[in-house]
This record gives C-alpha cells, sequence and structure tokens, in this order.
C-alpha cells in the first residue's frame, strides 16, 4: 500500500510534508515550521494528525512543534541526541529505530554535518525519505555544526537507497543550486534538462521537492564528488571523494 505524500510549503522557502496512511487513517507530519498551512492541509482532507516527525532542531523546523502537539496530541518522534534542544518528545530515536505509520513503517538514518543530531526518516515501501537540510534536491545543507567528513558519510548512507526513491527535503532552494551545479558541469546532459524543468516549474510556482534519488546521483554536485570527471573539473584527479567534497561545500559557500 502506497502512502498519500503531500508537500507543504512553509514560511518563507520551507516544506513541511503529510503523509497518510489510507488503510488505517493515519497521518504523520515531517518538521512543522509553522502550524497554519499544516492544519489548513489536514483540515482540507479531513485527515487527522497522529505523528509528529522531526529531523533537526532548527527553528524553521520545529517552531510549530508544540502548538501542533496541544492542538492534535499527536505523538512526537525525534533523536535522542538531541532531546535536550527539541520540543519534549514522547518516542527518542537513534539510527536504525523503527517508526510506524499506521501500517507504513519507517526507518531512522543518522544524517548528521547540517546539525549533529539531524536524522533521515526511510519509508522503503513507500519509497519515501525525509532527508530535510541534509541531502537537498540538487544540494545539500551548511554545515553548521558537523566536519565536511561527517557530511560526506551521511550522503553517501543517503545515496545508497534505492535509485526510485523520492527526496523530501526541507526548502526550495533548488533552483539557486542548479546555477552552482551548472558552474561546475555546463555541458552535463541530465544536468541541462533538470535546469529546464526545475525553472518550469518555479515560473509554475510549482514546488520542486519532491525529487528522485536517480536525479541527484545524476545531478547533485555533492553526490558527483566520486566521479572522475568532477575530481577533473576540480583539478583533484587522484584525491578521496570525501576531500571532493568539502571542496564542493567550500565552493558553494563562496558561489
Ligand atoms: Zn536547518
Ligand atoms: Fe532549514
Amino acid at each position: 500500500m502506497p502512502l498519500d505524500l503531500v508537500t507543504v510549503p512553509c514560511l518563507r522557502d520551507n516544506y513541511a510534508f503529510l503523509i497518510h496512511d489510507a488503510q488505517t487513517g493515519a497521518t504523520a507530519v515531517i518538521d512543522v515550521p509553522e502550524t497554519g498551512p499544516i492544519l489548513d492541509a489536514l483540515r482540507s482532507r479531513g485527515w487527522s494528525l497522529t505523528d509528529i516527525l522531526i529531523t533537526h532542531h532548527h527553528d524553521d523546523h520545529i517552531a510549530g512543534v508544540g502548538d501542533l502537539r496541544k492542538q492534535t496530541g499527536a505523538r512526537t518522534w525525534g533523536a535522542r541526541a538531541d532531546a535536550h534542544r527539541l520540543p519534549d518528545l514522547d518516542h527518542a530515536l537513534v539510527e536504525g529505530d523503527t517508526l510506524v505509520v499506521g501500517d507504513q513503517r519507517g526507518t531512522v538514518i543518522d544524517v548528521p554535518g547540517h546539525t549533529l543530531g539531524h536524522i533521515a526518516f526511510h519509508f522503503p515501501d513507500a519509497s519515501l525519505v525525509f532527508t530535510a537540510d541534509s541531502l537537498m534536491a540538487a544540494g545539500c545543507g551548511r554545515l553548521f555544526e558537523g566536519s565536511a567528513d561527517v557530511m560526506w558519510q551521511s550522503l553517501t548512507k543517503l545515496a545508497a537507497l534505492p535509485p526510485q526513491t523520492l527526496v523530501c527535503s526541507g526548502h526550495e532552494y533548488t533552483a539557486s543550486n542548479i546555477r552552482f551545479a551548472l558552474s561546475l558541469e555546463p555541458d552535463n546532459p541530465a544536468l541541462i534538462s533538470r535546469s529546464k524543468r526545475v525553472a518550469a516549474a518555479r515560473e509554475d510556482g510549482r514546488p520542486t521537492v519532491p525529487s528522485v534519488l536517480s536525479d541527484e546521483l545524476s545531478t547533485n554536485p555533492f553526490l558527483r564528488a566520486t566521479r572522475p570527471e568532477m575530481k577533473a573539473v576540480l583539478g583533484m584527479t587522484g584525491a578521496s571523494d570525501a576531500e571532493c567534497f568539502a571542496e564542493i561545500r567550500r565552493r558553494k559557500d563562496r558561489f
């Protein structure tokens, strides 16, 4: 049974997501930048919230959690490592833990780098992964708390998921990420075609999130740190994947 997925634009450029298991009626939200758009999305579908899943401690992902929990009584799940700086949790999670939304099983993947306690939620049967500010559409989160090595380990885990997985990331940053990607690989045909699709979506006001992992593998410069052609562009032929990732991240920070 697939899960219904709804992308909910919040604040200026954040995304929250709803997943709904039609079989059981269970509905979870992933991240709560603010409550209004999430409550509207629930009401318009007649869904009632059962679970709140938190990816990381930044305010633009958790600001509405307390209020939404009070209004809905939803169970709240987040990283044990960050329990001291997250809203009150009903379930404190570590890597490999399982959580259940209706009949759907999700697993927790540690993805530190943007923050140290950042986690992702993978629902293998529905081919969904919620990555927030770790792996992003055509990009990755800034390194606020972790080193480049730590983030590279995290991205490597996500890149190994099945290629048809939908990557549900936390922000609408794709167009500027693509501009950076094109500065490194102006002749990458997959990137050129994605850049056209992204431009068309933004012109129509459609989100570019979620994206498909296979598109990330062929166009996201951070995941392409393993490729000889990317290493050549960086002048780093023979360097390790992690060193190339670190250099791409440095260049993006200055872009
Ligand atoms: Zn963040
Ligand atoms: Fe964020």
